[in-house]
C-alpha cells in the first residue's frame, strides 16, 4: 500500500497543527507577557494555578520549573532521613528514580503489571521495610495507577504516597464507595510535567506539584524558591525552580482547550481499539474500569519477538511509532549500584521488548488514522 499523497506526513506528536485552531490567543498571551515585562512569578503564575487546581477538582497547585523538579520538591517536602528507600516502578522514565537518586535516597525498584502497565501493588508490599519513606507511583501512558490500594498499604505502612502523574493529568480514579478523585490529588503529592510533549504541555520546560494539604502546598512553594517565606530568610534548603510567567500565560491558553484535546485522544483511542482489537499480531490498551484514560499514549503491545520487525514496516510506509521505554530501569547503566541483575523485574523486562505507542495526538486526521489501521491490517496478514 503506498500512501495516499494527501495524508503524508504523520506525525507522533504534531504541536504546530494542535495551537493553530488557536494560534491567535497563543499569541495574545505572548506579547502581553513581553509588554508587562513580569517575567519571573508574574500574575499569570498564580492565575494558572488557581485555575489548574479549580480543573482538578479544588487541589492547591504550586508551579515549579519541570516534572523532574516537582518529584524532587516532592521527595525533600517529606523530610526523609539520608538512605530512606523509596519504592519506586521499573518501567517508567527515568525522572521518577532519578530525583529520590539524586537526594541520597535509596531506590527500591518492584515490577509493574503486564496489562496496564502500572505499579503491581503486591510488589509494592512485599518490598516495603523499616526504611521505607515513601513509595511513587506513576500513572503510565494516561491512565491511572491502583491508588486506592497503594493508599492503603501506604496509610497502614505509614509512608508516603507521591503520585508522578506527568502522563495523566485530568484522568480520574474511581474509589469502591463511588467517590471519584483526579490523579494526582489521591496520595500526599502529586507531581506533573508541562514539556511539551505531555497532555497539557507549555512550550519549554515546566511543572507543578498538586496537594490537598495547605500546610504542605505552603512548604512546597517555599522548598521551589530557595527556602524562603520571607525575602534573604531561608529557612529550609529549597530549589530555584519556577515556572515563567510565559510559560503559565500559555498554559492558561492551553487549559482551556486541554478538554476538547482529551476527548480527541480519547476519541482515537476508541477508533483503535475497534478496529485493532481482531488483529492478533497485537495487544490493544487494557483498560482498568476504575480509571479513565486520557492517553498521553497509546501503546500496543506486540509479542513473539515481532515488535521491531512492525515498527521497522510502519517506518517504511510512513507511520512513526515510539518505544516507550526500551530498557528498564534497573539495567540503566547509572544505576547498577543499586546491584539489580537481569530477570529481577520479568514484567518490565518483557514490556521493553513489546510496547510500541501509535500516533495519537489530538491533531491527527481521520484519513491518518485510517491509514495508520490499514498498514497494521496490512503487517498482520503478514
Ligand atoms: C515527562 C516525565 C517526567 C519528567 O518531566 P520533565 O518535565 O521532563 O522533567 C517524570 N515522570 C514521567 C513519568 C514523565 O513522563
Amino acid at each position: 500500500m503506498s500512501m495516499p499523497t494527501e495524508i503524508i506526513p504523520i506525525h507522533l506528536l504534531d504541536l504546530a497543527a494542535e495551537h493553530a485552531p488557536y494560534q491567535a490567543e497563543l499569541d495574545a498571551a505572548w506579547q502581553a507577557t513581553l509588554r508587562e515585562a513580569a517575567f519571573i512569578q508574574g500574575p499569570a503564575v498564580g492565575a494558572f494555578a488557581q485555575a489548574l487546581g479549580a480543573h482538578l477538582g479544588g487541589a492547591a497547585v504550586v508551579p515549579c520549573a519541570n516534572g523532574t523538579d516537582a518529584l524532587t520538591l516532592a521527595l525533600l517536602s517529606l523530610g526523609l532521613p539520608p538512605g530512606a528507600e523509596v519504592i519506586v516502578p521499573a518501567f517508567t522514565y527515568v525522572a521518577t528514580l532519578e530525583a529520590a537518586a539524586l537526594l541520597g535516597l535509596r531506590p527500591v525498584l518492584v515490577d509493574v503489571l503486564p496489562d496496564t502497565f502500572n505499579v503491581d501493588p503486591a510488589a509494592v508490599r512485599a518490598a516495603l521495610g523499616p526504611r521505607t519513606g515513601a513509595v511513587v507511583a506513576v500513572h503510565l501512558f494516561g491512565q491511572c495507577a491502583e491508588v486506592e490500594e497503594l493508599a492503603a498499604i501506604c496509610r497502614a505502612a505509614g509512608v508516603a504516597l507521591i503520585e508522578d502523574n506527568a502522563q495523566a493529568l485530568g484522568a480520574t480514579y474511581t474509589f469502591a464507595d463511588g467517590s471519584a478523585r483526579y490523579a494526582g490529588t489521591v496520595g500526599e503529592v502529586g507531581t506533573t510535567s508541562f514539556f511539551p510533549s505531555k497532555n497539557l504541555g507549555c512550550l519549554g520546560d515546566g511543572g507543578a506539584l498538586l496537594t490537598r494539604d495547605a500546610a504542605r502546598a505552603a512548604r512546597l512553594r517555599q522548598l521551589a524558591n530557595h527556602g524562603q517565606r520571607q525575602k534573604y530568610v531561608h529557612e529550609l534548603v529549597g530549589l530555584n525552580s519556577r515556572l515563567d510567567t510565559l510559560q503559565a500565560a500559555l498554559l492558561l491558553v492551553k487549559l482551556r482547550h486541554l478538554p476538547a484535546a482529551q476527548a480527541a485522544r480519547q476519541a482515537h483511542a476508541a477508533r483503535y481499539d475497534a478496529a485493532l482489537g481482531p488483529l492478533p499480531v497485537l495487544q490493544t490498551p487494557a483498560r482498568d474500569p476504575r480509571s479513565t484514560h486520557v492517553f498521553h499514549q497509546y501503546t500496543i503491545k506486540v509479542a513473539n519477538g515481532r515488535r521491531d520487525a512492525l515498527q521497522a514496516f510502519l517506518r517504511q510506509k510512513g507511520v512513526p511509532t515510539a518505544v516507550y521505554y526500551p530498557l528498564p530501569l534497573h539495567l540503566q547503566p547509572a544505576y547498577a549500584y543499586l546491584d539489580y541483575r537481569a530477570g529481577d523485574f520479568p514484567v518490565a523486562e518483557a514490556l521493553c521488548q513489546q510496547v510500541l505507542a501509535l500516533p495519537v495526538h489530538p491533531a491527527l486526521g481521520a484519513a491518518q488514522q485510517a491509514y495508520i489501521v490499514a498498514v497494521l491490517q496490512e503487517a498482520d496478514q503478514l
